[in-house]
């Protein structure tokens, strides 16, 4: 998936209610006891998916901040977390635990949060960064891996600040119409054009994925002044959300970057055409992918994983 996005395709989409595999109790004893002691026994992991592993953890490795490997294929060192509650902001889903990034990244969430304020969007709620490792997750993304990933609700942010129930319990609010063919006319606003445009014109922003119907609705009414356009890529689902992804950071020599978008505003009639397709506006769900093995990650990702 290197021109891959955020969430699989409904077609691959493993199935988050696939029942714990039995093997995961004997990978998570080996992760437990491996902490004490010399590396070598870290080969009895290598074929233990990495999800699980990397999903076990709850705090971040030591040392400084790295993202290692590729936006879903990795893992990220020395994660910092996101305030729970910022000035213009607040964090959902606080059991998930996935508020974990870059540097860069928490400074990339202020000033899409701040540039989104002043036109007209009232705050972000942050749905998932990466976890405190970062590495693959037991549910809902393919990429979010190295910390430089985040999904931004397309709900307004209430005046108050939520209690963690409701931070829990609260739904995102979905902006496309039953048809998928547009945006639902009775929840989108122009604010919600302003919160994609903030998001996209930060300079380290390299794309931010959104359903095709809302692609469409930014391709009618974004005006002249467009070039943020070319970094907003349609995607499956992207319904009730954004996701938000940054460049590699200046030095970070193992984080793999992805190509550029295509130049354009991706509004011309054969850009769009694809998704609208009945095939691909409804695909048939498929077999799930096997889950990506620790041996299928970065070699540093094992260190990551490890470190006390
Ligand atoms: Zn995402």
């Amino acid at each position: 998936m290197r021109n891959g996005a955020d969430s699989l395709p409904p077609a691959s989409r493993p199935s988050s209610r696939s029942r714990r595999p039995p093997r995961l109790r004997t990978g998570l004893a080996a992760l437990a006891f491996m902490a004490f002691i010399s590396a070598p026994r870290a080969t009895e992991i290598e074929n233990e998916p990495a999800r699980d592993l990397f999903g076990a953890v709850s705090k971040p490795s030591p040392g400084s901040p790295r993202p290692i490997g590729f936006f879903s294929k990795g893992c990220l060192a020395g994660a910092v977390q996101l305030p729970i509650t910022g000035e213009d902001w607040q964090v959902m889903r606080l059991s998930r635990n996935r508020n974990w990034g870059m540097p860069a990244l928490l400074r990339t969430i202020e000033h899409i949060a701040r540039d989104a304020h002043r036109a007209g969007w009232p705050g972000l709620l942050i749905g998932d960064m990466s976890q405190p490792r970062g590495g693959p997750m037991k549910t809902g993304h393919a990429s979010h891996q190295i910390g430089l990933d985040v999904d931004i609700w397309l709900t307004p942010m209430p005046s108050y600040v939520l209690t963690p129930a409701e931070r829990e319990e609260m739904s995102a609010v979905n902006v496309v119409a039953p048809d998928r063919l547009t945006v639902d006319r009775s929840v989108w606003s122009p604010a919600h054009l302003a919160l994609i445009k903030a998001a996209a014109e930060q300079p380290e922003t390299t794309r931010v994925f959104v359903n095709p119907a809302i692609k469409k609705e930014l391709c009618r009414t974004a005006g002249s002044d467009r070039g943020w356009m070319t970094k907003v890529r349609p995607y499956w689902g992207h319904d009730d959300h954004i996701h938000v992804r940054i460049a590699c950071p200046a030095g970070a020599a193992s984080c793999e970057e992805q190509e550029p978008p295509p130049e354009g505003d991706g509004c011309a009639e054969k850009d769009l055409a694809y998704w609208f397709q009945p095939e691909v506006l409804h695909p048939t769900p498929g077999k799930p992918r096997p889950p990506l093995p620790l041996s299928a990650l970065p070699g540093e990702c094992r260190s990551v994983l490890l470190e006390r």
